[in-house]
């Protein structure tokens, strides 16, 4: 018998399924903060600009770990799908299902990761 059966994938699924709408209805919300800054640049100081610079670098920042959250939850969702999650993408192994409890979208086994 294999951890896996201990995992309740239907409840992970739907899980995972809003976790993804809630990234994706973030960015939507958070689009107008990436665009670029020159728009401002003659109603607002040279300051206030270099401000503005700097929150829509961390804005970038921010959808940049949106985007990669969101593919560990595809992949996630494609493993559930297919069969395999669970699985230790690296060596096959199962993963232990205290490491999936915290990050169920852990692709690796805790030794691979290390
Ligand atoms: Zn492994």
């Amino acid at each position: 018998m294999t951890n896996r059966s201990t995992i309740d994938l239907a409840a992970l699924k739907k899980q995972l399924l809003a976790q993804r709408q809630e990234i994706l209805a973030d960015a939507q919300s958070s689009e107008q903060a990436r665009q670029p800054v020159e728009l401002d640049q003659t109603s607002v100081g040279r300051l206030s600009r270099m401000d503005a610079l700097q929150d829509q670098a961390m804005a970038l920042e921010t959808d940049r770990r949106r985007h990669v959250e969101l593919q560990h939850i595809e992949s996630a969702l494609a493993r559930i799908a297919d069969g395999s999650f669970g699985e230790c993408q690296n060596c096959g192994e199962d993963i232990a299902p205290k490491r999936l409890q915290i990050d169920p979208t852990a692709p690796v086994c805790i030794d691979c990761a290390s």
